[in-house]
C-alpha cells in the first residue's frame, strides 16, 4: 500500500534527519488579541502536516499566496502543553548527553516569550518550554536515579548590542555555584551557573534573574525585544555502573525581535541597536544554513550569539527553531520576512504556492528523493 510505504518512509526520513543533527523548524501562530480584526488574517491554511499558506487579505487576487513547509505548524488554538509534547523528545535527549538549542524567532509581539517562558509563572498550564523542560528533566532524572546520578545547573545570559553580555544570575548567593573545570558547552564562565534540585529552586532563581535583567517593567519589555536571552540548562550525569561521566546542555534562546527598523526613522542608538540585531540574526541564519549545507566553513565568529553557542550548534547537536507569527494583516510584511528566514534555515525553497494536487505530488517526490539520497549516503 502506497500510503503505508510513504508513511514509513517519512518516519525513516525524519529519523535520518534527526541522526544528521539537522534543524527542525516548527511554526506557531499566535491568536488574535482583543481589538485585532480577525477578518484580516494572513493565515489562509495551517495544516497538521506542517503546511502553511499565507496571503495578504487586503489584496485582490490570490497571486500573492505563498506556501511554506515546516516540520510542524501549531495553530492559534494550540496549547502550551501541545507545543511542549512535540519538543519533549529533543529535550530529553539532553539527559543522554546531547547538546540541544531551541530558538524562538519572530517579530516583537509574535509570541516568542509566550512560547519559551509563558505569560506567567503562577499557573502551571501557562508555563512555556523552559519551565516545562526543567520540570521534565527533574522528573526523568529522578526516575533514573538507580542507574544514573544527574546534576542540573542553569545559567541565564542576555546579549545586548552584540557586545554587552549580562550574566543574569551572577550576584546570586542563595544557591550553590557549579564548580567544574570541564567545558560547559557555552563559552561563559561556570561561575554564573547555579545548581538546581527542584522547581522551587528554578522559580526562585528565575524570579531573581528576571529582576536582574532590568530595573523596571517597561524597561524590561522595551529592552527584551532588542536583546537575545539565553537560558542554558546543563546536565551532568554519572553512570553508576561504569562510573563514567557525561554532559549535555539545552540552550533556550528567546531572540531579539526580527522586525526591520525603517532606516529613515531610526537614528543614533536606536539605529545602532537595529543594525546589531539584524547582523546577529543574519549571522545565526548563516550558521544554520552552512550547517544544513554541510559546508566546510561555518561562520560562527560573525556574532556574539553564534560564538557563545558554537559548541552546541552543529556536529551531533540538535537544533529546533520556533518560527512565531502574528496573524494580523498589519504584520504581513514582517510575517513574510520571518518565513523567508525560516525557509533559508531549513534549507528548502518552495517558492509560490500551488494549492493544486500536482504541486503537492512534486513536493512529496522531492521528499522521497532526498530521503533516498540520505539513505544511500548513510549506507556508504
Ligand atoms: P514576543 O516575545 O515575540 O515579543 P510575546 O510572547 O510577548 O511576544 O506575545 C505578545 C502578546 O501576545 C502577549 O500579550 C502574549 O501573552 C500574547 N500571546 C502570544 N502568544 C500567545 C498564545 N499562543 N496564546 C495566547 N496569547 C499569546
Ligand atoms: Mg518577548
Amino acid at each position: 500500500n502506497y500510503h503505508v510505504v510513504l508513511a514509513e518512509n517519512r518516519k525513516l526520513y525524519n529519523e535520518v534527519q534527526d541522526l544528521k543533527g539537522n534543524i527542525r523548524v516548527y511554526c506557531r501562530i499566535r491568536p488574535f488579541l482583543p481589538g485585532q480584526n480577525q477578518n484580516h488574517s494572513t493565515i489562509e491554511f495551517a495544516g497538521e502536516d506542517g503546511e502553511l499558506i499565507v496571503s495578504n487579505p487586503l489584496k485582490q487576487g490570490k497571486d500573492s499566496r505563498k506556501l511554506f513547509k515546516f516540520n510542524k505548524v501549531f495553530g492559534q488554538a494550540a496549547s502550551q502543553e501541545e507545543v511542549f509534547r512535540d519538543t519533549q523528545p529533543l529535550i530529553r535527549s539532553v539527559l543522554d548527553g546531547y547538546n540541544v538549542c531551541i530558538f524562538a524567532y519572530g517579530q516583537t509581539g509574535a509570541g516568542k516569550t509566550y512560547t519559551m517562558s509563558g505569560p506567567s509563572l503562577s499557573s502551571k498550564s501557562d508555563w512555556g518550554v523552559n519551565y516545562r523542560a526543567l520540570h521534565d528533566l527533574f522528573h526523568i532524572s529522578h526516575s533514573r536515579r538507580n542507574s544514573i546520578m544527574y546534576e542540573i545547573g542553569v545559567q541565564m545570559v542576555e546579549i545586548y548590542n552584540e557586545q554587552q553580555i549580562k550574566y543574569c544570575f551572577l550576584d546570586l548567593h542563595t544557591l550553590g555555584i557549579w564548580n567544574t573545570t570541564q567545558p560547559n558547552g557555552l563559552a561563559v564562565p561556570d561561575a554564573s551557573m547555579h545548581s538546581v534540585n527542584s522547581m522551587t529552586d528554578v522559580l526562585e532563581l528565575m524570579n531573581i534573574g528576571m529582576t536582574n535583567r532590568a530595573t523596571s517593567a517597561t524597561a524590561l519589555n522595551e529592552r527584551s525585544s532588542r536583546s537575545h536571552s539565553v537560558l542554558s540548562i546543563h546536565v551532568r550525569g554519572t553512570d553508576l555502573k561504569t562510573n563514567t561521566l557525561f554532559r549535555g546542555c539545552l540552550h533556550l534562546v528567546d531572540l531579539a525581535g526580527s522586525e526591520r527598523v525603517d532606516r529613515s526613522e531610526a537614528t543614533g542608538d536606536r539605529l545602532k541597536e537595529a543594525q546589531h540585531i539584524n547582523k546577529s540574526l543574519s549571522a545565526l541564519g548563516d550558521v544554520i544554513f552552512a550547517l544544513a549545507q554541510k559546508s566546510s566553513h561555518v561562520p560562527y565568529r560573525n556574532s556574539k550569539l553564534t560564538q557563545l553557542l558554537q559548541s552546541s550548534l552543529g556536529g551531533q547537536a540538535k537544533t529546533l527553531m520556533f518560527v512565531q507569527l502574528n496573524p494580523d494583516v498589519a504584520s504581513y510584511s514582517g510575517t513574510i520576512s520571518t518565513l523567508k528566514f525560516a525557509e533559508r534555515v531549513s534549507g528548502v525553497e518552495l517558492g509560490a504556492a500551488r494549492s493544486n494536487k500536482e504541486g503537492k505530488d512534486v513536493r512529496e517526490l522531492m521528499e522521497q528523493v532526498s530521503f533516498l539520497k540520505d539513505a544511500i549516503t548513510r549506507k556508504d
